[in-house]
């Protein structure tokens, strides 16, 4: 995808956050200039805020959507998600039918969806955001061989799957964003670091992490 010059943190459709009381229905909207900026504002050697721990994510094709559709998991509002694609775990139609649906999307089957709530994402500030859409990134992992060297499938494409939550990588989130993004013991020594961003909350918020724990 070509470099744009813009860093402009993209807003979500207005049609899915200003509701004027009228009830909607729950949609999904893919959102290519989400991925973009992802690109130029993390993902790129000389993005602003370039995290190396990224770097094997230029390697994947991200899908990301924005959606308006309430999400309440363990008692908890999602307000973003990692997943590994093709999509899993459901009947063969349902599972066709959605990979038809996300190959629509994106042009064909991104290795990782993310999804976003717009409602949410409007009222956050800079680093909140920043921090919730860097947590995801955080998720998508190159899997790692036997000798823990990035791993690879038999045609040379990296082998993608989707990292927990309880590993010091997610440590790069706090000593970016900030103490409050902690909730784990792990986090604790980059939390007492000054952050390098900014502060916001993500673990308790993340669709990916509420599974995982689940
Ligand atoms: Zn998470």
């Amino acid at each position: 995808m070509a470099k744009t010059p813009t860093l402009q943190r993209p807003r979500p459709p207005s049609d899915l956050v200003d509701l004027n009381g009228l009830v909607m229905p729950d949609r999904f909207v893919p959102a290519p200039e989400v991925h973009a900026w992802i690109e130029n504002a993390f993902l790129y050697g000389d993005a602003p805020l370039f995290n190396p721990d990224h770097r094997h994510l230029m390697d994947a094709q991200l899908g990301v959507l924005w959606t308006n559709c309430d999400n309440l998991r363990n008692m908890r509002v999602v307000l973003g998600q990692a997943e590994l694609m093709p999509p899993m775990a459901m009947g063969k139609w349902a599972r066709a039918r959605a990979c038809q649906q996300i190959e629509e999307w994106f042009d064909g089957m991104p290795d990782f969806l993310l999804t976003f709530s717009a409602p949410a994402a409007a009222g956050m500030d800079d680093a909140s955001f920043c921090a919730l859409v860097e947590h995801e990134l955080y998720h998508c992992a190159q899997n790692e061989d036997i000798f823990g060297m990035p791993k690879f499938k038999n045609d040379g494409t990296p082998s993608f799957g989707i990292r927990g939550h309880d590993v010091e990588e997610f440590v790069g989130v706090v000593a970016r964003y900030g103490a409050a993004a902690a909730g784990v013991t792990a986090m604790v020594d980059a939390a007492q670091r000054a952050p390098l961003v900014g502060a916001a909350s993500i673990a308790g918020v993340c669709g990916t992490c509420l599974r995982l724990v689940a």
